[in-house]
């Protein structure tokens, strides 16, 4: 990797200014990066597909790079817009070669599978780096949701510059919880790295206003956080904010399982208030009659919802958020 005189592939302080497309790639892993170069000042790391099927991220980073040529830029802005590969192309949340989720990964291993190397390689030579950083998520191809930003609450002085760039997202609604671990955001709490993350439509494809929404957060959080200057202070639409202390309350893969294999007949929208116990949808056992109502857990919103008719036992249906 050439780390003769740092410890980093490429230290992004040390590139002339201007911009820059570059790989970083070791053991077999690796990713492409766009980097903007200004003068002294923040390093904002931002990246698309942490999961593979989430198509909303990079489709923002890839457009934005080619056309985004700053006046006058304060520090560096990274982007990375598909960060693990080897899910995107496959089309899937995860790698298949190791079936690993890169959300649960962090911070990795140099030495252990192509996904737990992949985030030891982001973690070690990207997020080491960084002093704000931002991962574009979406409910990918099986789920669809509505659309939030988030982030892991933390030490007040990074809580409050998390809630400034969270709010800059200010089309989404806002869900801070505790720390999770194994996530890019967990690795970032670990490097004391105010870190947000969002969260778009998904179903497998781009929705415009989603795009839209993304494109003027960023233009938000660039001002926000120094990085562009900007002669007054953003309007910003007041946004719902929800914190929790509950950790499973905005662990999406845990809520309203289904019980068993077959097929998933929705009878909810994602928007829906529901009380405790309405019927979220059946799912049907595909090799005899009948089935398993699903009801909700709790009075709530459905803020995601699984598209994907076909379920596994486990498979999680529907969350639902106290907004
Ligand atoms: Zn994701």
């Amino acid at each position: 990797m050439g780390l003769s005189s740092s410890k980093f592939s490429i230290e992004f302080k040390r590139l002339s200014t201007g911009f820059h497309q570059r790989r970083i790639s070791a053991r077999g892993v690796g990713f492409d990066l766009f980097i903007w170069r200004g003068g002294d000042g923040p390093v904002l790391v931002i990246n698309g597909a942490t999961h593979g099927d989430e198509y909303e991220g990079p489709t923002l980073l890839r457009q934005w790079a080619e056309h985004w040529r700053p006046q006058s830029l304060c520090g560096s802005v990274v982007m990375i817009p598909v960060l693990n590969e080897a899910a995107y192309y496959a089309g899937l949340r995860s790698a298949p070669a190791d079936e690993v989720n890169l959300a649960r990964a962090f911070p990795g291993k140099a030495r252990g599978s192509i996904t737990q190397r992949l985030a030891h390689l982001f973690d070690t030579q990207v997020l080491a780096q960084a002093t704000h950083y931002v991962d574009l998520h979406s409910a990918g191809r099986a789920y669809e949701l509505l659309p939030w930003t988030g982030f892991i609450s933390h030490q007040r002085n990074i809580n409050r510059t998390q809630r400034t760039m969270a709010a800059c997202f200010d089309a989404f609604w806002c869900w801070a919880g505790p720390f999770l671990p194994g996530r890019t955001l967990s690795a970032a709490f670990n490097r004391n790295i105010p870190a947000i993350y969002v969260e778009c439509r998904g179903t497998g494809n781009v929705d415009s206003r989603d795009l839209r929404a993304l494109e003027s957060g960023l233009l938000h959080l660039l001002a926000a956080i120094g990085c562009v200057p900007s002669k007054r202070k953003a309007k910003l639409r007041h946004q719902i904010l929800r914190t929790t202390r509950d950790a499973d309350e905005a662990h999406l893969q845990i809520h309203h399982p289904s019980p068993h294999d077959g097929l998933f007949v929705p009878s909810v929208k994602v928007g829906d208030h529901v009380q405790r116990g309405t019927t979220i949808g059946l799912v049907h056992y595909l090799g005899k009659l009948g089935g398993a109502t699903i009801q909700a857990e709790r009075k709530g919103r459905i803020v995601m919802l699984r598209i994907q008719r076909s379920v596994r036992a486990g498979d999680a249906l529907c969350t639902l958020a106290p907004i």
